[in-house]
């Protein structure tokens, strides 16, 4: 039997998390043996040019020297002790260093743990149980943030998975993300029930959708007003975007800030932190519960730590920035040619492309692409050698180890895989 067939018969879908299974693209995945800075390299010897990058964590690329130097050290000492460590306070020192809103935060294991838990910091510190988020937004895998779409206007939410009952998310609202007007209008009628506004600052779960200019800060000051929690889940954004993250680019100051992915290194790890005041009210210090038995893992926190010291040192932003642009015009012209409507754009190290004439401002905007050619893209580009994310609804990443001559390769196959797949 082949990896695959042994795989599907011992796992759901053959995989450990739903979208690796290639589902939005059909064909079957690929197995991964090894990854080796912009490359990875399947079972059978294929290497493609990756821009998935672990769904985001690895901005230094596969296999950094200076994170497997960092992760080696760390592994003779022990793997995990259940105590404090100086690694996990030099972590929450550069996290509160670098992103703004942070003043204090603390550590888990997912950045699903780190939105499940700041939503019961808001409502605690609020005394209030709703909360809204937006179409397409996505906050990991816990129950009050499984709704459906909303439609345009605020609904009482509907689990979008069986298992999540009506009870437990009858207290999420949903509206589209840059719609502004929504929001003040919902919380100008019922403000005083509502614990937080959670929002990917920069929309990296729907394809890659940028907020629209006074968005944010229009949120801040609603938020403020009706003394509703703004809290800033960037997990995908931090670390991505910029230093400071979307709040640091666009100087909006959230009052509690999640974080995931880059902040670990490739290794397990989340974070989420804020206002000092509201952070004191988790336990010990205060009542609100929550604890993890890996929670600040020396080795996470030793590949965390390597990763954003590196970037601090370089600040790579405006190379990766450059990269992703000419990635996203490169790709948007060979669509063009192609005889396809195509709109994207790139901030920091996230870039992303709609098939359908932009802009894309809103989850509802990007279900109008045309997911059938983007199937056949995405397989012609593999063919080709070029790994991009399995589904029409994810952000791009680039990471610093993606030069002139991955780009060069890239964009030839994007062209031969666009006019393949016309
Ligand atoms: C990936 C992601 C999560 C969930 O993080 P996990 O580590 O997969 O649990 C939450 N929010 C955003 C914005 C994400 O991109």
């Amino acid at each position: 039997m082949n990896l695959w067939d042994r795989a599907r018969t011992l796992m759901p879908g053959g995989v450990n998390s739903p979208v690796r299974s290639f589902g939005a693209v059909g064909g079957d995945p690929f197995f991964v043996r090894r990854g080796e800075g912009p490359w990875i390299e399947d079972t059978e010897g294929r290497r493609y040019l990756d821009y998935v990058q672990s769904w985001g964590p690895l901005i230094l690329g596969h296999a950094h020297p200076v994170v497997v130097d960092a992760v080696d050290r760390q592994l003779s000492l022990g793997t995990s002790y259940g105590a404090p460590t100086e690694g996990g306070v030099e972590l929450a020192e550069r996290l509160v260093r670098l992103v703004p809103s942070m003043e204090m935060v603390r550590l888990v294991s997912s950045g699903t743990e780190a939105t499940m838990t700041a939503l019961r910091l808001a409502r605690a510190a609020t005394g209030r149980d709703r909360f809204l988020k937006f179409t397409g937004c996505y906050h990991g895998h816990a129950d009050p943030f499984l709704v459906a779409a909303g439609s345009g206007v605020a609904t009482l939410g509907l689990p979008n998975s069986p298992g999540v009952p009506e009870s437990s998310v009858v207290t999420t609202a949903v509206l589209p993300f840059n719609d502004l007007d929504a929001v003040e209008g919902l919380l100008r009628e019922r403000g005083e029930e509502f614990a937080a506004v959670f929002l990917e600052p920069v929309m990296g779960n729907a394809g890659f959708i940028p907020p629209e200019p006074g968005f944010l800060e229009g949120l801040r000051e609603v938020t403020e007003r009706h003394g509703v929690l703004l809290v800033f889940d960037e997990v995908m954004t931090g670390f991505r975007v910029g230093l400071g993250g979307a709040q640091g680019l666009y100087g909006v100051t959230p009052d509690l800030t999640t974080l995931g992915k880059v902040i670990g290194g490739g290794l397990p790890v989340g974070a989420f932190g804020g206002r000092r005041d509201l952070m004191e009210r988790m336990a010990p210090t205060g009542p609100v519960y929550q604890a993890g038995t890996l929670s600040g893992n020396p080795l996470a926190t030793a590949a965390g730590n390597a990763q954003l010291a590196w970037l601090e040192e370089h600040d790579p932003y405006p190379g990766l920035e450059s990269y992703a642009s000419r990635l996203v015009e490169g790709v948007l012209e060979a669509f063009r040619d192609a005889g396809a409507p195509a709109s994207g754009q790139a901030i920091g190290s996230m870039w992303g492309v709609f098939l359908r004439e932009g802009p894309v401002r809103s989850f509802e905007e990007a279900s109008e692409g045309d997911a059938e050619r983007f199937r056949r893209f995405h397989r012609a580009a593999l063919e080709r050698g070029i790994f991009f994310a399995p589904s029409p609804f994810e952000a791009g990443f680039v990471s610093v180890v993606h030069g002139e001559e991955e780009l060069e390769v890239t964009l030839r196959a994007v062209r031969e895989a666009t006019a393949a797949s016309a």
